[in-house]
Order: structure tokens, then sequence, then C-alpha cells
């Protein structure tokens, strides 16, 4: 038994899922003409009451269509110093829209909406690269499954609708705070001009992201998604997957949520471990004693076939997902609580 806490990317479809991959109607969605893709779309768009919605190949394509549609090069995006449209994206803000970023020091990826007001550069003055975007990220990733508070996003809202900026929710793993949090897919739609939604993490489909938005910003989408060569032909098999996933795998991530709680204890009560961040999702962010060697360490899960990642400066990651079950997070709790190092 392997237990894969690397990533909740990791999954691989179900059988049942698989089965109903297989029976997609398909057609060529770069003529629009693929009827799985199309209601998948529309299923997603209903769902946060928003205009439309596009499927994409990746989370980072999504986003990265996101800040093309909203910026102008020379522009500038203000994000999280964590943000993944910052850090795991290749740099693509800068290469796909030519946009600099102002970076906010926040609190386990998420900020204020003061830090915002105060980062804005003013209009006027010519020297400053001028603010088109805001972008937040949940739950946030770097900042371990983080989920922001509702009022703090409304807050932000009213800064962007003050000074014009457009805001973008990279909500990756958003039904992860959705279920943790007791709010709707509505509440966020409302908030946000635009959305980003991984079918490929919690979720469990194999490939694929969401765009949301306005009937005219999925209109640029889809021209942008083109050019970033993400345009694909019967991606209606892809698209069911998605289906099947918004259908089945929601309410379940609280299983995934309680699993993450359950490892995070045994991690408090282990002597080599130092510090677990709160356990809000699926996200276990947790740093070692001094004492130990991280690659020691993470060898040493790894001989129990338990896998689990670094994320640098003594940052160490478990993710949980719908490929680990009940049976594997108590085989995981009691190789923590017995290591030996
Ligand atoms: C995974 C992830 C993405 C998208 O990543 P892809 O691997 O390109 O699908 C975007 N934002 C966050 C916060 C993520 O965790």
């Amino acid at each position: 038994m392997i237990v894969n806490l690397i990533s909740d990317t990791v999954t691989i479809p179900t059988p049942e899922m698989l089965d109903f991959m297989m029976h997609a109607k398909v057609g060529d969605d770069v003529f629009n003409a693929d009827p799985t893709a199309i209601i998948l779309q529309e299923k997603i768009a209903k769902l946060f009451g928003k205009e439309a919605a596009l499927f994409f190949p990746s989370g980072t394509m999504t986003n990265q269509t996101a800040i093309k549609i909203h910026t102008q090069p020379g522009e500038q995006m203000i994000c999280d110093k964590w943000a993944h449209v910052y850090n795991y994206e290749g740099g693509g803000a800068a290469f796909n829209s030519g946009i600099s970023c102002c970076l906010l020091d926040g609190n386990r990826g998420m900020f204020n909406a003061e830090q915002v007001k105060a980062a804005i550069n003013n209009p006027e003055n010519i020297h400053l690269a001028k603010t088109t975007l805001v972008a937040v990220e949940n739950t946030t990733n770097k900042g371990g499954g983080a989920c922001w508070d509702l009022e703090e996003l409304k807050k932000i809202k009213r800064v962007c609708q003050e000074h014009k900026l457009a805001y973008h929710l990279d909500g990756a793993r958003l039904f992860n705070a959705l279920v943790a949090k007791d709010e709707t897919p509505k509440q966020y739609g409302e908030l946000f001009d635009t959305i980003s939604i991984c079918l490929s993490k919690g979720l469990g489909a194999p490939i694929g992201s969401l765009l949301l938005g306005s009937e005219a910003h999925i209109k640029k989408a889809y021209r942008i998604r083109k050019l970033f060569g993400g345009a694909m032909r019967q991606v209606g098999y892809l698209a069911a997957a998605g289906i099947y996933a918004l259908d089945h795998n929601i309410k379940r991530l609280s299983i995934d949520h309680i699993h993450a709680k359950n490892i995070g204890e045994a991690l408090k009560k282990s002597a080599y471990i130092s510090k677990v961040e709160p356990i809000e999702t699926n996200i276990i962010i947790f740093n070692l004693d001094k004492s130990i060697n991280e690659n020691n360490f993470i060898q040493a899960l790894t001989d129990k076939n338990i896998l689990i990642s670094s994320m640098g400066s003594g940052k160490l990651r478990m993710v949980t997902h719908l490929g680990v079950s009940f049976d594997m997070v108590e085989k995981t709790i009691q190789v923590i609580q017995n290591l030996k190092l």
C-alpha cells in the first residue's frame, strides 16, 4: 500500500468516472461543437451564477488567461507574495501579459483591504505602473490550505470598485473552502469578475480547469485560449470527468479535511516536528525539529511507502485527496508515531 500525499493532483479516475468519460458525446471543441464541454461549461456557470465559463487544460492557463483579459502590457497586478500566479506559473504574468506584480506581505497567503488600498499606484503619476488587477487565492496553496474570510473579500471588492480594478479569484481549491466554511458558489460568483477552478485537484478529475466570467470575458478567453495553444478538439471525454466530479466529489472533500486533521494531530505529538500550521482543509504544512535532516526524514517515510513533498525553507507538505483511504491515514499515523531517525 503506497500512501501518496505529494499533492491532490495525483488522483487517477475511479472506474465509475472512467466509465462516464468513455460514454461522453464528443465533437470538435475548437468549433465550439463538443456537446459535453458545453454541458460542463453551462453547469459550472449556473452553479456560480456567472454568465459563462470555458474549459481549459490547466489551472495555470485559466489564471494566465484571466490576467491577460484584465491587463495591458506595463500594468501591475496586486497579489500575495506566496501567490501561485506569481510563484508557480513560470513567470507567466510577465511573459504572457507583460505586467509586473506588487506583492503583499500577507498572512498564510491572505491579505486585507487596507493592504490593497495602500498598494494601488496613483494613476496620475506617470512614473508608476498602472494598477489594474487584484488576484486572490482560496484556499491558499503555500499558505497551507487556509480559507479566506468572506467579509474581507467583500471589503477588497469595494476597494476594487472604487479604483476600477478587476478582481480575479484563483479558486484552484475553492470547493475545499466552500465545504470547510459552509459557503456557496454563488457567494463567490457575485464577488469576482473572473474565477478559475481546478477539476484535477481534490475533485479528482484527471485533467481540466474552468474559467468563469461575464459573456464578454469568456469571449476574450476563447481567443486567448487559442493563442496560448489550449484549444483542444474532442475534449468531451475530459469534460465528462469534470461533470462527474462536480456531481459526486464535492461533499466528500470533508473526508479529506478530517483525514488531514487526524494526520496533523499525530504530527503535533511527534518529537521530530517543531511546528504544524493550522489545518483548515486538505493541506498539512509542518516544520521539522532543527536536529532532523529534511532529506533523511522524507526518505524514512518513503521507505515506509509514504510519499510527501518539500516546499523549501524547511517547510514540508502533505495533501489528502480521494485516493487516500481511512486505512492509509491510519497507516500514516502509525508510521509517524513509530518513526526512528
Ligand atoms: C494547482 C494550482 C493551480 C493550477 O495549477 P495547474 O497545475 O496548472 O493546474 C493554480 N493555483 C493554485 C493555487 C494551485 O494550487
